[in-house]
């Protein structure tokens, strides 16, 4: 029988990142389990972005923290997961949500998201960003308020446009680089990986004694760690543990936008506007007579989000206009619709992308799950049973906060002292009554 210090099950983002900071906290038999290829599954399916701009206090801090790690892993590797510092642009046409608008970035800045500055369309002391790399970028946002400050910088976007606000300590990376690297430097200190399925968990007198392997294997080890993303549920039950979680699918679709409708140095930009679509008026009657159809003339929700993907013209369109609830498989069937709904969505926002509706460039889509909690914050700590460990439910949250995740995993394990903000992220936070019922009125998660 095989004998670690600690196995855990699931090769995504978490897993690696949680097998990283255990060795680098000292632990050198470790052993990581998936049934497929490391960093294939969810996390191969993201957006790749990551901010700080979020509305829980919680939230925010665990992902200052994750992208303090994210810098400083950048820094030692020249930067080999390619992370930029473009941030997130949320753009409105609605001049009646500026108030909102500069009322929740304030409180967000006062949470510790930094400074907001607020420039009119006379005081442009806005410092752009720059298209690549992390250095020299601002904290905090800025709140850009009239059209031609807007368009001075942002000249794709719609002259209706009233106000961005731009998030800045944020943009995007590789997350398989990203996933590599750190699991690159767990097997230089001793990380192992083996590709199989956990099929169960061994304990004896309350604490866990090893882990069955589908090959029948069996291993000893004092510590299972569930990192099993969309299957963290399911890999909880092999050890009587039953995660307050569901799934969601998400899908996300690639287009070339050969016409530039995107600028190619532009931040992520998301459109904050509820709308309904633009069809013409035959296009408009025909799909409203069809009960099939006719939900495609009425109000889809603001989110739709775009970036320019790698160095040709390749766009990334995401929009959650469905809330689709889904126990979690291989090849989820995809909604051929979704690229030209998120593209016509789009074009509230850039007006080129009008361009497109009579000849649509050929999407790829794919999708993936999010596994969530109630209130969208992520689950890591102890697990039932001693030397049981859950890291995992990060919904659509998972790249950016793995390295925080990792962590903090890691401290939980190792028994170091624990940051402020773990017992808003432990299981045992539903064991109080109080907080189960602050859940049921839960305000913005800021999910994207
Ligand atoms: C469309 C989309 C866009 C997204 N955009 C972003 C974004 O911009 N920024 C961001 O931060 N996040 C984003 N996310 C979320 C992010 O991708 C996920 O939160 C993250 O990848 C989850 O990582 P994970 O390691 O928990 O899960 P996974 O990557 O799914 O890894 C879990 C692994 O566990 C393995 N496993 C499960 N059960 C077993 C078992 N019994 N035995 C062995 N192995 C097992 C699986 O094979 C899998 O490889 C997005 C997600 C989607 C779908």
């Amino acid at each position: 029988m095989k004998q670690y210090d600690a196995v855990i099950c699931g090769a995504g983002i978490v897993g690696v990142s949680a097998a990283h900071f255990l060795a680098k906290a000292g632990m050198r038999h470790i052993l990581l389990v998936d049934e497929r290829p490391p960093l294939s599954f969810t996390s191969d399916r993201s957006t790749e972005c990551y901010r700080n701009w979020w509305p829980d206090p919680a939230m925010l801090a665990l992902m200052n923290r994750s992208i303090d790690l994210m810098d400083a892993l950048a820094e030692e590797s020249g930067n080999v997961f390619r992370m930029n510092r473009r941030g997130y642009l949320y753009v409105t046409a609605d001049e009646s949500k500026i108030d909102e608008m500069k009322a929740a970035s304030d409180s967000i800045s006062k949470l510790g998201a930094g400074p907001l500055r607020i420039h009119s369309a006379e005081a442009a002391d806005y410092q752009p960003s720059h298209p690549e790399g992390f250095h020299n970028a601002p904290a905090g946002a800025d709140l850009l308020l009239g059209n031609d400050l807007i368009r001075k910088h942002f000249p794709y976007l719609t002259e209706k446009a009233v106000a961005v606000l731009h998030a800045r300590r944020a943009g995007w990376l590789s997350a398989q680089q990203l996933g590599m690297y750190l699991l690159e430097r767990g097997r230089r200190l001793g990380v192992q990986f083996e590709a199989e399925k956990v099929t169960g968990v061994d304990v004896e007198g309350g604490r866990v004694r090893g882990v069955r392997l589908g090959s029948g294997v069996q291993v000893e080890s004092p510590i299972f760690i569930n990192a099993a993303g969309p299957f963290l549920k399911e890999v909880g039950k092999l050890i009587g543990a039953e995660l307050p979680i569901h799934t969601e699918l998400h899908l996300k679709a690639v287009i070339k936008d050969a016409l530039g409708a995107v600028g190619r140095d532009a931040p992520l930009l998301i459109w904050n506007d509820s709308q309904t679509l633009p069809w013409d008026d035959e296009e408009r009657s025909a799909l409203a007579e069809d009960p099939e159809t006719c939900w495609l003339t009425e109000t889809f929700p603001p989110g739709v989000h775009t970036r320019p993907e790698g160095g040709g013209t390749d766009i990334l369109m995401l929009w959650e206009y469905h809330m689709r609830l889904m126990e979690p498989v291989d090849a989820p069937a995809m909604d051929e619709q979704y690229p030209e709904i998120a593209l016509r969505g789009l074009a509230a926002m850039l007006p080129r992308m009008k361009e497109y509706f009579d000849r649509m460039p050929r999407p790829q889509l794919d999708g993936g799950f999010y596994t969530k909690t109630r209130e969208n914050r992520p689950l890591v700590g102890p697990l039932g049973a001693q030397g049981a460990f859950v890291a995992g439910a990060v919904s659509g949250y998972g790249i950016m906060s793995a390295c925080a995740v990792g962590e903090l995993l890691a401290a939980h394990v190792t028994g170091a002292v624990l940051p402020e903000y773990a017992p808003a992220f432990s299981l045992s936070r539903y064991d109080d009554p109080e907080y189960r019922k602050k859940l049921e009125n839960w305000g913005d998660s800021g999910q994207l």
